[in-house]
């Protein structure tokens, strides 16, 4: 049942990245909406059981990338180091910024450790460990190695694209060296979007021209409809969802 094993591993990576994306990209790096702390902590704890990310060391990472956008100084950025770099070692630039702890605490200061942070979510293989075990409880050991497997290349690869492919390939409507791939934003919660998102980072829309479609609008307002969110800036475009 090789094939329910990529479904499963699709459907949590997809989980994985919409708390990436509207949790450590929207909400925190850029303050474009705020969550209620139910839904912030759930995204915390998915986050945790799915990824083990430390919240403090992506956004740290994040707002660098955003300070040196493909300049000297860029934790990962395909124009300086090439597309295939970035694609390929993401993940390890990404543990080489969260190294680098003077950098990371200079962009994090209004993110403080709180007891979570200190106590439980820094500890990434217990997240991990517990996610992995809940994966064998439900579907095998077997399977359930396969699809934490599957689903750990899902996520690397995917953060990778966005990443690499979004500095790289696609439209440049605005003036700025990202790019925009609605293939990729339908599989990454609107990530793909990338380069409207340099162009208007603290819109919690990524979608800015018509046609364009970012899913993780469409969380986003479903889950202010249900008083879940408040969004604090949006982006004047229309036509676009
Ligand atoms: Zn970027
Ligand atoms: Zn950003």
């Amino acid at each position: 049942m090789f094939g329910v094993d990529i479904l499963v591993a699709f459907v949590i990576t997809q989980a994985a990245i919409l708390a990436t994306t509207v949790y450590l990209h929207r909400a925190l790096s850029h303050k474009a909406l705020k969550l209620s702390p139910s839904v912030d902590f759930a995204f915390r704890l998915l986050l945790w059981i799915t990824t083990g990310i430390n919240r403090q060391d992506w956004v740290g990472v994040h707002r660098r990338h955003h300070a040196y956008t493909d300049i000297e100084g860029d934790p990962h950025s395909p124009v300086l180091m090439g597309y295939w770099q970035v694609q390929l070692l993401n993940l390890f630039y990404y543990r080489r910024a969260a190294k680098e702890r003077v950098s990371i605490n200079k962009y994090t200061k209004d993110l403080p450790a709180d007891f979570w942070d200190k106590n439980v979510f820094s500890r990434a293989i217990v997240g991990l460990a517990i996610g992995v075990a809940l994966l064998i409880a439900v579907f095998g050991v077997v399977p359930g190695l396969i699809i934490a497997g599957l689903h750990l290349v899902m996520y690397i690869g995917l953060s990778a694209a966005i990443n690499a492919i979004g500095h790289s390939f696609g439209k440049r409507p605005f003036p700025n060296f990202a790019t925009n791939n609605q293939w990729l934003a339908l599989l990454t919660f609107g990530e793909g979007l990338h380069n409207n998102h340099h162009a208007l980072p603290t819109s919690a829309r990524l979608a800015a021209q018509a046609r364009q479609v970012d899913p993780g609008w469409l969380v986003i307002r479903l889950l202010n409809y249900l008083g879940l969110a408040t969004v604090r800036t949006l982006s004047k475009t229309s036509g676009a969802t």
